[in-house]
C-alpha cells in the first residue's frame, strides 16, 4: 500500500497539493498551522493511492514524502 507523510511544520497550507492529487486523496483538515491556516491531510481508505508523487514533486515546501507500497 503505498501512502504519504505530510510534515505539518513544513506545510504553509497554500492547498496545492490538494488541487492536484488525481486520487482526491488530500483534504483541508481540522488542524491549523501557527498563522490559523488549515493543514491538510491524507486519507486513503480505499488504497488509492498510486505512489505518483505529483503532491510531493508540486509542493512548494517540500513537506510531502511519498512511500511507494506493494
Ligand atoms: S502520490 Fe499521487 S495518488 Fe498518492 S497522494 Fe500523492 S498525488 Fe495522490
Ligand atoms: S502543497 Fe505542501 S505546503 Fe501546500 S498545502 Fe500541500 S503539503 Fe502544505
Amino acid at each position: 500500500m503505498s501512502l504519504i507523510k505530510i510534515n505539518n511544520s513544513r506545510c504553509k497550507s497554500c492547498y496545492i497539493c490538494v488541487n492536484t492529487c488525481p486520487k482526491g486523496l488530500i483534504r483541508k483538515s481540522d488542524k491549523t498551522n501557527r498563522l490559523g491556516d488549515y493543514l491538510v491531510e491524507f486519507e486513503d481508505k480505499e488504497k488509492a493511492c498510486v505512489a505518483c508523487a505529483m503532491c510531493a514533486k508540486r509542493c512548494p515546501d517540500l513537506a510531502i514524502e511519498v512511500y511507494r507500497g506493494e
